[in-house]
């Protein structure tokens, strides 16, 4: 009887440490950002504690969901938000195993639609998986816990005939406390001038580089308003692009702006908490 009463205690104890553990796992987990190596493309994992945000998930499949694996708590098969900044192959491919792989509690994209098969394999995916998808320009936000997403760009809704959709990409400031993060896609000079004259904010700490470091993006203007402290330029060695292209690194050298290329450093991840500025973990 003494024995049961006290295998009782014990569970129960148990059972409420396991509780408050979990909660102080989430709530006291630093957030953490990774511009993960996916070769030449953008995949970005935004997590805090078992809460994750992507962006985009960069060409292969295969790449994306090892990269997954890798960052993910082992036990976590859900990723709560999903961003697809544009359907082009390098943004988008990957993404597609992700949505065979794991839960996605929500897409946020444009209407622009691609002709091609990955895209085909993507409306499917979501289709066939119900997942909830919800178009974004200019002004939507996204929370969750004390990380606040905005959307920059685009200035509007979306033509799905959009055709050569770069500029077209969604643009995502993160504001963590008194951290800042600018996510451009593949904008270019265009959608720079039309997000600096549509008065959003986008000065802020982090920028992950346009384009891949593109000469048609990452105009001086552009580059003055955001006036990051740290670059982060996501290509692969010796690609066909001739990415990123000399002007840009020069552009950020000259304004003193650590520049983090995946194709050096493989994936670059930071460290964040509210209240001090975001570390970058890199010993490479
Ligand atoms: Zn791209």
């Amino acid at each position: 009887m003494k024995n049961k009463f006290y295998f009782f205690a014990i569970a129960i104890l148990l059972i409420i440490f396991l509780y408050f553990s979990y909660q102080i796992f989430v709530e006291v987990k630093p957030l953490q950002v990774v511009f993960l190596d996916v070769g030449q493309g953008d995949s970005i994992l935004i997590q805090k504690g078992t809460q994750q945000i992507l962006i985009d998930g960069g060409p292969s499949g295969k790449t994306e969901l090892a990269k997954l694996g890798q960052y993910l708590p082992y036990f976590d098969d859900e990723i709560e938000i999903v961003i697809m900044t544009h359907p082009d192959k390098d943004h988008l491919a990957g993404l597609v195993e992700v949505a065979r792989n794991y839960k996605i509690g929500k897409v946020l994209t444009t209407a622009a639609e691609k002709d091609t098969q990955v895209f085909k394999e993507w409306q499917d995916v979501l289709s066939y998986n119900k997942v909830e998808t919800l178009e974004v320009w200019r002004g939507t936000e996204v929370k969750f816990n004390d990380v606040s997403m905005k959307i920059i760009g685009p200035p509007e809704k979306v033509d799905p005939l959009v055709g050569e959709g770069n500029d077209k990409s969604v643009v995502a400031r993160l504001d963590y406390g008194e951290n800042f993060f600018l996510f451009t896609g593949d904008i270019e000079s265009p959608a720079e001038k039309e997000i600096l004259e549509g008065g959003e904010s986008i000065d802020v700490d982090i920028l992950k580089v346009a384009h891949h470091g593109s000469k048609y993006s990452s105009s001086e203007a552009f580059l003055d308003t955001a006036s990051p402290e740290d670059a982060i330029i996501s290509v692969s060695k010796n690609n066909s692009y001739g990415h990123p292209t000399e002007a840009v690194l020069n552009a950020l050298a000259k304004r003193n702006i650590e520049i983090f290329r995946t194709d050096e450093k493989e994936d670059i991840i930071f460290i964040c908490k509210p209240s001090e500025k975001c570390k970058n973990q890199n010993v490479k």
